[in-house]
């Protein structure tokens, strides 16, 4: 059976240029209020062990962004580095749902964590469902809930239903994620965005954001924050040494790590190697190196903003009410990116 939903994703659209009463792309603000929380940028920091760590995490909320530590560390670690952060409430930290899922919970939410993030590459599950009303009935309504990975309507509502304030969408389309390629499953996601937007609770659009226009699209189709690990790998901040290899003509160049989480190098460091039952739903990189993730972030908030004008919208609510979106034909992508030819020197 085929579904009547037809699957696009970023590069399938262009939102329609829309008549702009506002001033300046300075007057548009950029900032989301979630469950009473508010932050300044709609922006969340991917929970990767080559992504966030203390340094990212700090540098996200710096801006006004969320941050989601990765757990991939044990309990005591976690609750080190989580109490030498900088914004605790603006970070979040991560569970899984094995065994050790509610005492990392219990320990981080003792040293302060209020934003518990359920993360499970397959969310829509009966196990989620239990971790998550589980959280919410030994910790009552005080912390916030994030939940995911899901893709459809039916997925949303589930966890919504299970008790998450925050629904993160995405089945497979991360940069580093190969799980589309092994199993076969997986929505466009500008449509999986459409769809979890349906139910009422705040949505994280987590994957495939490659550019700003990406990240504006997601929100214009519904996100509430964009969940980024590949745009912000290589940056100073992430985790991890930057190694210098040379190239054939003698020059150098610099890389840092960034994986999955479901490679085999993640699996064989975290997961006490790679079980013969698995296969690897990830790859594992060394990208360039791309220095401070304030370059990265100001690039990313200078073309929101510019986009929320593109609209006509002074915030994000309006981008959401206002924004038209056109589908395009690979012609239509293709010119709207740079084409002149020549050397490039900037
Ligand atoms: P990116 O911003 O790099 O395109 O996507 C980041 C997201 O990819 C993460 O937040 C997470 O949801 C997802 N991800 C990370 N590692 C893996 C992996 O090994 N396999 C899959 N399927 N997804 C991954």
């Amino acid at each position: 059976m085929i579904s009547n939903i037809r699957g696009l994703t970023f590069d399938d659209v262009m939102l329609v240029p829309g008549y702009n009463g506002i001033r300046s792309r300075q007057d548009v603000t950029t900032s989301v209020t979630v469950a009473g929380r508010s932050f300044e940028i709609p922006v969340i920091s991917a929970n990767m062990d080559t992504i966030t760590g203390e340094s990212m995490a700090n540098a996200i909320t710096g801006f006004g962004g969320m941050s989601i530590l990765h757990r991939f560390m044990t309990i005591e670690a976690n609750v080190a580095m989580f109490k030498r952060l900088k914004n605790p409430s603006k970070t979040g930290i991560s569970i899984g749902i094995g065994e050790e899922a509610m005492p990392r919970a219990e320990a981080l939410i003792a040293a302060g964590a209020e934003i518990i993030c359920v993360d499970v590459a397959h969310g829509h599950s009966k196990e989620v469902n239990r971790t998550i009303r589980q959280l919410r009935e030994t910790f009552g309504g005080n912390i916030l809930i994030i939940a995911g990975n899901v893709a459809t309507y039916a997925g949303a509502d589930y966890l919504a239903a299970a008790g998450a304030d925050v629904i993160k969408v995405g089945i497979g389309p991360g940069s580093v994620c190969s799980t589309r390629m092994k199993t076969g499953f997986g929505v466009p996601q500008l449509t999986a965005i459409q769809e979890c937007q349906k139910v009422d609770r705040c949505i994280v659009a987590d994957g495939g954001i490659r550019t700003p226009g990406d990240a504006v699209k997601a929100l214009a189709a519904g996100a509430d924050f964009i969940m980024m690990g590949g745009m912000l790998s290589g940056t100073d901040e992430t985790p991890g040494d930057t190694v210098t290899r040379k190239n054939y003509d003698g020059t150098e160049t610099k890389f840092k790590s960034f994986r999955g989480m479901a490679s085999r190098e993640a699996q064989e460091d975290f997961m006490g190697g790679m079980a013969e039952w698995k296969a690897a739903e990830g790859v594992a990189l060394e990208v360039l190196a791309k220095g401070p993730v304030r370059n990265v972030i100001l690039d990313l908030m200078g073309g929101i903003r510019s986009g929320l004008t593109y609209c006509g919208a002074i915030n994000i609510k309006q981008l959401q009410r206002k924004a038209q979106f056109m589908e395009i034909s690979p012609a239509g992508f293709h010119e709207g990116t740079p084409h002149a030819s020549g050397r490039l020197t900037r």
